[in-house]
């Protein structure tokens, strides 16, 4: 059990003993030991470099793309708030600067604006620009590889990086950098464009969201990666999983590629009931089909 007095003096706020099930989209999770929002990015940094060298930390974004386990987390859970919110625009290079914490949704907007284009794939995607640069997100088409152009990062020493688009290593849902580097800031490219044409492909988005998934509801998203050629849902439908359940868990019925938390006034699943189903969609995936799923949704915590 860590003390907050034995941590590094910051200026940002530590708060000990937050129940995580309120901050995921899952609506599961454990408490995590110590939340750190740092002010801004000097703060992360004086942390990083003076935290116990034997200290787990762990950095979550929005938070749409995790289980936390039931156990919840040991050590520091990094949380950035205001200090990783800016939202720039260049005229004369026309990038637009996001901070990490910037919801994914903003920066399109914000790119809308501006009458940039190009953008428009964020505004569906429930996450913020730290998690998007961890994950390589994507939809419609596009994905974080296709716009960014420089990234910032802190290392576990609390060093600062710029990372060009090749160091990023992207490849599907995925980057390079050590997990233990926290996205700070990311420079992306868009092009001038007619802001009418720019919102109107971000309401046929969000118009094929709600036609193909479950919006508004207690998910991860997708669950799976797609094996190369192949969808991951129809592996999943063709095993028989569509709708399947454990506890108040659910195979989405919409979208069988979703984990559903069928939350209501009597309570929801756990993170465990949600593992396992998951784990039980790929045995049977395995079993009928030969293919092995891997797991999209990142798993922490303790059980
Ligand atoms: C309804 C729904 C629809 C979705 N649709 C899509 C989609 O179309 N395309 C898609 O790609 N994804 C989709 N997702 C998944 C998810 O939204 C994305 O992966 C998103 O980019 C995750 O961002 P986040 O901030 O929520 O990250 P989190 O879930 O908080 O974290 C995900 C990972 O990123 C790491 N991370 C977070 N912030 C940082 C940081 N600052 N520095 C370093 N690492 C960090 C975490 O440690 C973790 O490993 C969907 C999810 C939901 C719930």
């Amino acid at each position: 059990m860590i003390a907050i007095d034995d941590l590094p003096p910051v200026r940002g706020r530590y708060r000990q003993n937050v129940l995580l099930a309120e901050q995921t989209w899952f609506r599961v999770g454990g408490p995590a030991e110590v939340v750190f929002k740092p002010e801004d990015r000097e703060d992360l940094a004086t942390f990083l470099r003076h935290k116990p060298s034997d200290l787990p930390v762990t950095i979550l974004g929005a938070a749409s793309n995790v289980i936390v386990r039931d156990g919840g987390l040991d050590g520091v859970l990094i949380k950035l708030g205001r200090g990783f919110n800016q939202l720039a625009f260049d005229e004369h290079t026309e990038l637009i600067e996001a901070g990490a914490a910037c919801l994914d949704i903003n920066v399109a907007e914000y790119a809308c604006e501006k009458g940039m284009a190009g953008l428009e794939f964020l505004s569906g995607i429930p996450g913020a620009i730290g998690g998007a640069l961890r994950m390589n997100a994507g939809a419609y088409g596009a994905e974080m590889c296709d716009v960014m152009v420089e990234a910032e990062a802190l290392d576990a020493q609390g060093n600062a990086h710029r990372l060009s688009l090749e160091e990023m290593g992207f490849s599907y849902r995925h980057c390079a950098i050590p997990d233990d580097w926290i996205f700070t800031r990311c420079w992306l490219r868009a092009k001038a464009g007619s802001q009418e044409v720019i919102r109107a492909r971000m309401q046929e988005i969000a118009q094929s969201r709600a036609d193909s998934q479950p919006v508004r509801a207690r998910t991860g998203g997708s669950t799976f990666r797609n094996p190369p050629g192949k969808k991951a849902w129809e592996l999943i439908d063709s095993a028989g999983c569509r709708g399947m359940m454990l506890g108040k868990a659910q195979v989405s019925e919409k979208h069988c590629n979703f984990l559903l938390n069928l939350l209501d006034e009597q309570g929801g699943a756990t993170a465990a009931e949600l593992e396992e189903l998951g784990d039980l969609v790929r045995q049977k995936v395995k079993d009928q089909t030969g293919e092995d799923l891997i797991w999209e949704i990142k798993r922490i915590g303790k059980k």
